[in-house]
């Protein structure tokens, strides 16, 4: 139901009607980096924009103005819950209505096409149908709370290298039943007000002018919102012939002026103009920004806290892999003395990085989660291996503001001749500025100070990390002069996983320091010149590595179970860049196995967005696959280890025992072209069709319960007019109350054309009290069954209809006809 009638229509056309082409071609380059512009004569006031996707960060920047920060995209997929997705785009909604937020960018759904993908965290999955069900339902949560949500990035952005040049190569066939699918129900059933295209091209044409933001999207879904273009995506002036409604950044780009002309020359036509206005109109009416129409909604519905939100969400997406003799949940109260051992158990990473990064009050590291749950324990942490590469922020416990006198870091913004242009009391020592008032491109240098109190004593590598020079000073004195060199030359690169530039300082426990940095401002080039990050901090000790070891072998040692928490950092899972392999970074693999062998009750914790590979998988007891979990992610993880909650989640994409199975690894493009060549066949379904066994299947997860499902009733025939359906009965046959996800699969034997060996037609998760049945019916929609050629295609015959609890595990079937509509 789209929300303007044609009556709004034509009131929004009368007030079009009232702008100078000059006002109009304005209105389509952002004010700002976040903020489109407002036209008083009209009642019109700025729309405010905002990353997401796992929160809102608002205008800022801003530790200062702290945001709820949910589980990434993959943990919210693996809850395969339709629900869970919608009430997690509602928290959004809140926290964006909190911030003055009227736009989220987010849901991002692009398709998990390789586990190399760099920003594989923020989306959902490797299948079309799963993604499609929760980007719908999260963009309905958002927007029934009276916020835009925005669907990105439009399409076929499933890689990161080269991302704002490449082409992406891929058939008519793979774009519409994978890439285009995983965006359509977003805006064919929850009515997206915007969707963002993307960086890249698409056979050859670049997002932001292709044919393909008007057909489907337009043409035949009936999209009437706000095509918003990826930060910088508008690459000409022609861009205002396709259907790209809206340039972002702003104030300059490619249209203003030089619009105005080609309006003027008749090069474009100012009904082509005319059209953008009035969607970018619809969406201000839809937000409550344009005087004289109602908004959708006045205040959000949604009514809920977030930090509980976020607890149950992170325990509703994590998978549990593996339990040997069902050792989780463990017995908290027969536990005396626990090993908490890994990097990640005490900086957990509870967000990829790049521009979904927010900026939470607190986190609840898995330490503090399991600490809280045995208060009687003796619960002892050692790391083990180091993780982090890089500079890590120092902990505002340990800093003190110079001018104030209170926990923060002093940042004053320096001109040539020393006179100070713009001072900051900030409360963390890693800072963005993205948007906003600090005078990053004017002023000459940037200096960070604080008195520091180290807990250890020793000689610690401290500096800063970001790209260009800066000196490190130390009481006052230069100790060490140095410039960070740009690996790349990716901005999001540059900006989340920058060079470090650092020198040993002694320090003495309990003994303040007086630490600066002074970075020049001066040197950077203008590439997005508002834009600037950097962070002052120490390396982690990598000097003994065996020691680390050691020490964490002993703990474990002594023990009655160790809980070893593996992960990624911010060096492999960020957007800008794809990864390499998928090993976990440092020793960590040869953490777990001596741990293992000095305590075989060993819980492994995986504190990654993405997958990667854990060798020793048969070795452990049980292993939890958490993602990037949230700020409330130790709190879940510890309801999960000690049986408050259930882990919920199922695996939204394929998890391989080595890198060299992985059947699609190509990210990298050749010549500015990277070819789909795979076609249809991306995930599971090229698994499937390798005859490979990955470690961990799609839609696999075990739970704490047990399960029987009954024989399914199947609609006997589909057409292309007529959905099918099943039901069947879900028993919870286990012990205590549980969730599992029943899932439906289809394949096709004599198919005259190539398909997946099987492909999920439908899915819903179902939550049950010991002994408890219930009768689930699941529609199989007609569409599930048709192959795109020039056209959706129904090949009449016999599918075979697979129900179970993943992709291979499949105990019941059936047959359904899909007949030709009479
Ligand atoms: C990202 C988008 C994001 C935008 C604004 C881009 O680099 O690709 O996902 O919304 O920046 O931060």
């Amino acid at each position: 139901m789209p929300f303007t009638s044609e009556a709004d229509t034509a009131r929004l056309s009368a007030l079009i009607d009232q702008l100078t082409l000059q006002e109009k071609v304005q209105l389509l380059t952002g004010r700002d980096f976040w903020t489109t512009w407002p036209i008083e004569k009209i009642g019109l006031r700025r729309l405010l924009v905002s990353d997401g996707p796992s929160g809102v960060r608002g205008e800022v920047w801003d530790e200062r103005s702290p945001s709820l920060n949910l589980p990434s995209g993959t943990a919210l997929a693996s809850t395969w819950d339709g629900e869970m997705a919608a009430r997690y785009g509602a928290m959004s909604a809140v926290e964006a209505r909190r911030k003055g937020v009227d736009v989220v960018l987010g849901p991002t759904i692009n398709l998990h096409r390789s586990p190399l993908g760099g920003r594989h965290f923020e989306a959902f999955s490797e299948d079309p149908q799963l993604t499609a069900e929760m980007a719908a339902a999260y963009v309905a949560g958002v927007q029934d709370n009276g916020v835009g949500a925005t669907p990105k990035h439009y399409i076929a952005n499933d890689y990161e290298t080269e991302r704002f040049t490449a082409s992406t190569e891929v058939s008519d066939r793979a774009l519409r039943e994978l890439y285009l699918l995983a965006f359509e129900k977003a805006v064919t059933e929850s009515h997206a007000w915007l969707v963002m295209s993307s960086y890249n091209s698409i056979n050859g044409v670049t997002a932001t002018e292709n044919e393909l933001l008007e057909t489907p999207l337009n043409s035949e879904w009936g999209f009437d919102g706000v095509v918003v273009s990826d930060w910088t995506g508008v690459r000409s002036t022609d861009a205002a012939r396709a259907s790209q409604d809206l340039e972002m950044p702003g104030p300059d780009g490619f249209w203003g002026a030089a619009l105005v002309a080609a309006v003027e020359a008749g090069e474009v036509d100012v009904a082509d103009i005319d059209r953008k206005v009035l969607r970018i109109l619809r969406l201000a009416a839809r937000v409550g920004a344009l005087e004289g129409f109602d908004a959708v909604q006045a205040v959000p519905v949604t009514v809920e806290d977030g930090i509980a939100f976020a607890r149950e969400a992170a325990t509703a997406g994590s998978v549990l892999l593996r339990n040997e003799n069902r050792s989780l949940p463990l017995a908290a109260d027969a536990l005396s003395r626990v090993a908490v051992i890994g990097h990640n158990a005490l900086y957990a990473r509870t967000q990829g990085g790049g521009s979904a990064t927010v900026l939470p009050e607190t986190i609840i590291t898995p330490v503090d989660g399991i600490r809280a749950a045995l208060p009687d324990a003796e619960v002892t942490y050692s790391i083990g291996a180091v993780v982090q590469e890089g500079i890590a922020e120092l902990p505002l416990a340990t800093i003190v503001n110079p001018a104030t006198g209170t926990p923060g870091m002093l940042v004053r913004f320096l001109a040539a001749d020393g006179s100070v242009l713009f001072t900051e009391d900030r409360l963390a020592t890693s800072l963005v500025y993205f948007g906003g008032d600090a005078p990053v491109t004017t002023a000459d240098s940037i200096e960070l100070s604080m008195t520091w109190t180290p807990t250890d004593t020793g000689t610690v590598p401290f500096g800063f990390a970001s790209v260009g020079p800066g000196r490190i000073l130390v009481g006052g004195v230069v100790v060490h002069e140095g410039e960070g060199l740009s690996a790349g030359g990716d901005l999001g690169a540059n900006l989340m996983s920058p060079p470090s530039v650092v020198t040993r300082i002694d320090a003495v426990a309990g003994e303040p320091l007086d630490l600066a940095v002074v970075f020049d401002l001066s040197s950077r080039d203008d590439t997005m010149a508002g834009v600037f990050g950097i962070t002052v901090g120490i390396e982690a000790d990598d000097s003994d590595p065996e020691g680390l070891l050691a020490e964490a072998v002993a703990a474990a040692r002594v023990a009655d179970v160790a809980i070893v928490v593996v992960g990624t950092n911010a060096q492999v899972e960020s957007e800008g860049f794809d990864r390499s392999d998928l090993d976990l970074p440092g020793r960590q693999d040869e953490l777990v196995r001596a741990v293992v062998a000095a305590n075989p009750r060993t819980i492994v914790v995986v504190n990654s967005g993405s997958p990667v590979l854990l060798p020793w998988r048969g070795d452990v007891q049980a292993i939890l696959l958490t993602y990037f979990g949230g700020q409330e992610y130790g709190n879940a993880l510890a309801d999960m280890l000690f049986g408050q909650a259930e882990p919920g989640g199922r695996l939204p994409t394929t998890w391989p025992k080595q890198l060299a199975d992985v059947p699609v690894l190509d990210v990298t493009p050749v010549n500015g072209v990277l070819r789909y060549d795979e076609g249809i066949h991306i995930g599971y379904r090229a698994w499937l069709k390798a005859g490979t066994e990955p470690a961990y299947e799609f839609g696999f997860g075990l739970g704490y319960t047990e399960w029987e499902l009954g024989e399914p009733t199947i609609a006997p025939t589909v057409s292309a007019g007529t959905d099918g359906w099943l039901s069947l009965s879900v028993t919870n046959t286990g012990d205590r109350a549980g969730k599992q996800v029943v899932q439906v699969y289809l394949s096709r034997a004599d198919s005259a054309i190539d398909r997946p060996v099987r492909w999920l037609a439908g899915f819903a998760a179902v939550s049950l009290e010991a002994g408890a049945s219930a009768l689930l019916e699941l529609g199989l929609p007609a569409r599930a069954f048709a192959n795109w050629d020039e056209g959706w295609q129904y090949e009449t015959g016999s599918f075979a209809v697979h129900v179970g609890t993943s992709v291979t595990n499949t105990p019941r079937t059936g047959t359904v006809n899909l007949v030709a509509t009479t």
